[in-house]
């Protein structure tokens, strides 16, 4: 039996809660993360694990962290998440190309990673009501820098006993992004574009988490909020899978021996996928560096090299939207561990960060981030990367993935490091088509996004996916666009508050 593990806030208010109780809450009442009070290590060998399909490795992950929920729960959740939403039976294929493991993230409905998580996160948040009785509706409440609001949509539309409310930056996400939010079906299912940048909607969504007034107001009418941003523990926990299901696939293919080290470079903007990589780590899989990449919002950058976080800066859009961000939410988890699971502290640097815009970290802190190696890439070494290796290899790869992988090239370059490498591909190259036909040098500003996918689909021979020419035609049914500091009116109009 696997000791329980119980989920307190990083900032202290609350301790001791259960999984699902913490799933459920999404965001603690004092603003701050769950985190587990111990990080479970793996019961089973690698070599064990590498005889099980994703689904089986999925529930040899989950069910050392989520222990309050039970086996005929936990399989019911994974059997339910990851089918034939998925269009390969791997569910996460690893692919070859000039050196390094490409581990795609993107073959579910909405064809970004945000679908690793939020295929399975309705049903865990649903299992979690029915267990701890609760009697409200759940309205999920979501800020957006474009991949997750489609990829929760997709997941709570039409999910009894739910609402779903995604704030996204208007001008901030790409045409496809966008277009495959606002012909988002289902009646309980509500879309809503700011006027502001992704860490707007991100902070409004915190400040409507923490109102008490609102939350009674709520409560009266038969509604509570939770979360389907990796602020949730539920988002977490599954992107742990990937990390020990790729180590397990590349041992059983014999590209890697037992025990040998590897490493791994993820794309980053709220500092999720990374956060799972590290706990995957911890959980014995056994990874060297793990190499963060920004783009050129390269505030995590700065903060491994200097030990400052400082958001104090221009923010840029960049052809990577989904990580223009400033504001690295899942952060404040990694803070709270290397500072000793120290909530008091952990809420002291955010209350700097929300004051001052930044705070900066002890030296013993720093030393345990050795494990991490920042790296960034500008909009060209972006471009020049997608390009580079199309031509090299054939393998075509999205700008979010070009950023990490413009980085692992760098990062060998100046430390000669051969480690295996698996780089998070974390979106399909047809969620940005403009931008990586622009890379190749066949972008066309008079055409539209779609006549371009048509003509990437050519150049690359690989079929438009379906999450595309679905919304090719389909009807927008979310037209509301509200200024940032009209979030909560926009809440309230849709529940009928
Ligand atoms: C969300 C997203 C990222 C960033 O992931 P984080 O967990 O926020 O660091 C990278 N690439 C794509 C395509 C994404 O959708």
């Amino acid at each position: 039996m696997a000791k329980e593990v119980l989920y307190s806030s990083t900032r202290g208010a609350q301790g001791n809660i259960k999984a699902s109780e913490a799933i459920l809450r999404g965001l603690a009442p004092d603003g701050g993360l769950y985190v587990p009070d111990h990080i479970p290590h793996l019961e089973k060998t690698l070599r064990e694990i590498a005889q099980l399909d994703y689904q089986g490795t999925a529930y040899e992950v989950m069910r050392l962290l989520l222990t309050d929920y039970t086996e005929e729960e936990l399989k019911y959740c994974i059997s339910h998440a990851y089918d034939s939403k998925f269009d390969t039976k791997e569910i996460a294929p690893i692919s070859e190309a000039d050196g390094a493991f490409y581990l795609e993230l993107y073959h579910g409905a909405t064809i970004a990673f945000k679908d690793m998580a939020l295929s399975i996160l309705p049903y865990l948040m649903t299992t979690a009501a029915k267990k701890n009785n609760a009697k409200n509706e759940i309205v999920i409440l979501t800020a957006t820098s474009g991949d997750t609001g489609k990829a929760a949509l997709a997941g709570f539309a039409d999910v009894p006993g739910t609402r779903i409310i995604v704030f996204y930056p208007k001008h901030g996400v790409s045409p496809i992004q966008e277009q495959q939010m606002v012909t988002q079906k289902g009646d309980n299912t509500c879309v809503i574009g700011i006027e502001g940048n992704f860490d707007d909607a991100q902070t409004g969504v915190k400040k409507l988490f923490t109102d008490e007034k609102l939350a009674k107001e709520m409560d009266e009418k038969g509604f509570q909020f939770s979360s389907a941003n990796s602020i949730n523990i539920g988002r977490l926990v599954p992107q742990i899978v990937y990390y020990v299901y790729s180590y397990a696939k590349l041992l059983k293919e014999g590209r890697i021996a037992d025990g040998d080290p590897i490493n791994v470079v993820v794309p980053t903007g709220n500092f999720g996928n990374i956060l799972a990589a590290y706990y995957a780590k911890n959980m014995g899989v056994p990874i060297g560096k793990l190499i963060c990449a920004s783009n050129s919002n390269k505030v995590l950058f700065d903060f491994f090299k200097t030990g400052e976080y400082d958001r104090n800066r221009e923010f840029v859009l960049t052809a990577s939207p989904s990580m223009d961000i400033l504001i690295s939410s899942n952060l404040e988890r990694l803070i709270y561990h290397i500072s000793g699971d120290n909530a008091a502290a952990d809420a002291e640097y955010m209350s700097k960060l929300s004051k001052d815009g930044k705070y900066e970290i002890t030296d013993d802190m720093r030393s345990k981030l050795v494990d991490f190696f920042g790296g960034y890439a500008s909009e060209q070494e972006t471009f020049d990367t997608i390009r580079r290796i199309f031509e090299k290899t054939g393998y075509l790869m999205d700008t979010h993935t070009a950023v990490a992988s413009a980085v692992y090239s760098k990062y060998t370059e100046e430390t000669g490091d051969k480690t295996p490498t698996v780089i998070a591909s974390t979106a399909s190259p047809f969620k940005f088509t403009r931008s990586v036909m622009n890379a190749l040098g066949k972008g066309d500003d008079s055409k539209g996004d779609f006549e371009l996918a048509d003509e990437l689909s050519e150049v690359s021979k690989v079929k438009i996916p379906e999450a595309v020419s679905s919304i090719r035609t389909a009807e927008i049914r979310h037209k509301k666009v509200v200024d940032k500091t009209e979030m909560e009116g926009a809440v309230k109009e849709f529940l009928g508050l």
